[in-house]
């Protein structure tokens, strides 16, 4: 068991310096094709930003083809986050994109290829990369902390949005979980569980315990499609112990959001249950919230009122609200099969991806 330590919080507000790399970015992952498909793909990288459908071209920060490999992700999007999240910022990852299309694959990998011993798995997703980095930066930091003292402290949450309700994945019994934000807590799930980490294997323990939780089910498309979205979150705070001038600037607090968005198919629910025709409404309608906020935040926000903005209109965009704008870097990956029968699914994905391109980063956002 984990056991929690004395927490200790900045209580001054953060300045931090601007990162290199913009607030948002959108990289986009084509998977190989799979035994069933034909290798005749109208889906084409044609530079290393940008991909093709017959004639149209959408440009994005990142294209890696089926060629591209776990450590590709990693040095792409992982690296630059752990990066960020020390400095202080809120860093988050989010995949979208069809089911099957392997958001699960690039996210977390096989639970076989997250274990102690596998660590240098090929296939071991960025999720669980991002915190054998982060572990071992951290130490590294607490090693060499040239006469002052940092400490550190990660907690990490895992959670479920089922059909609108919010699970705790690290405690199935938690259901219906309400996301509370008052001024004085600030944003938090209430009950939630949240387990302190100080190795990989803490993470790996919980990692697996949660994905094993995960609510899934069999559809038309695929077998393991999921129904639902799934939240990994780790704060991490540092402080400095003593009151040296050394340690002017070093109290940081910061969250890494990784968000495994259920699957964007159209419903296909002529073969599947009532309660599957349910949950794929609820997904849709969740789906498409969060395409209205993102449609909104690319417009500005400058000239809206706060009521205006839809982060209460469902509980992602609820969720989502600290992975957007002011001290925040988000990085969407998009996911897409080479498959033509899922042209539609494709395209919806890329634009999608492009949407979210024209977020401004407005720090208003924060104060709404
Ligand atoms: P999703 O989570 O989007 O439903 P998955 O991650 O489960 O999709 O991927 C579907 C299948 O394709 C899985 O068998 C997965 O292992 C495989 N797959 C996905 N992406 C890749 C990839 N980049 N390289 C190799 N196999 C992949």
């Amino acid at each position: 068991a984990i056991s929690p330590k004395e927490v200790i919080r900045s209580d001054s507000p953060q300045e931090l310096p601007a990162a290199p790399d913009p607030a948002v970015k959108v990289v986009v992952r084509s998977r190989p094709a799979n035994g069933h498909e034909r290798g005749d793909s109208m889906v084409r990288k044609v530079s290393d930003d940008s991909v093709s459908i017959a004639d149209r071209k959408f440009t994005f920060d990142s294209v890696l083809d089926s060629n591209s490999t776990q450590e590709d992700v990693f040095q792409l999007v992982g690296v630059p986050l752990v990066k960020n999240a020390l400095a202080g910022y809120n860093t988050s990852v989010l995949a979208y994109g069809q089911t099957g299309s392997g958001k699960t694959y690039t996210m977390w990998g096989p639970p076989s290829a997250m274990v102690e011993g596998h660590s240098a798995d090929s296939h071991q997703g960025i999720v669980p990369r991002i915190f054998q980095m982060l572990l071992s930066e951290i130490q590294r930091e607490q090693e060499n902390s040239e006469g002052k003292q940092i400490n550190y402290q990660c907690r990490c949450s895992f959670l479920e949005i089922f059909n609108e309700q919010i699970w705790d994945l690290l405690d199935p019994t938690q259901r219906n979980l309400e996301i509370k934000d008052d001024a004085k807590n600030g944003f938090y799930v209430e009950n939630l569980t949240e387990e302190y980490v100080t190795s990989y294997e803490d993470v790996t323990q919980i990692l697996i315990k949660g994905l094993s939780s995960r609510k899934v089910g069999a559809t038309s498309i695929n077998s393991k499609s999921s129904r639902s979205h799934i939240v990994f979150t780790c704060v991490i705070e540092s402080w400095c112990k003593g009151t040296s001038s050394k340690c002017f600037g070093s109290s940081k607090t910061s969250r890494i959001s990784l968000i495994d968005l259920a699957g964007l198919e159209r419903n296909k629910l002529d073969d599947v249950g009532r309660e599957y025709a349910k949950e794929g409404k609820n997904v849709k309608k969740s789906l498409s919230q969060f395409g209205h906020l993102v449609n909104i935040l690319a417009e500005g926000v400058r000239s809206r009122k706060s009521e205006d903005i839809p982060y209460r209109s469902s509980s992602l965009t609820h969720l989502l609200r600290e992975s957007l704008g002011g001290n925040a870097k988000l990085t969407v990956i998009c996911t897409i099969s080479p498959d033509n029968k899922s042209i539609g699914e494709t395209v919806s994905t890329l634009r999608f991806g492009q949407l979210v391109k024209s977020i401004r980063n407005d720090p208003v956002i924060n104060e709404i």
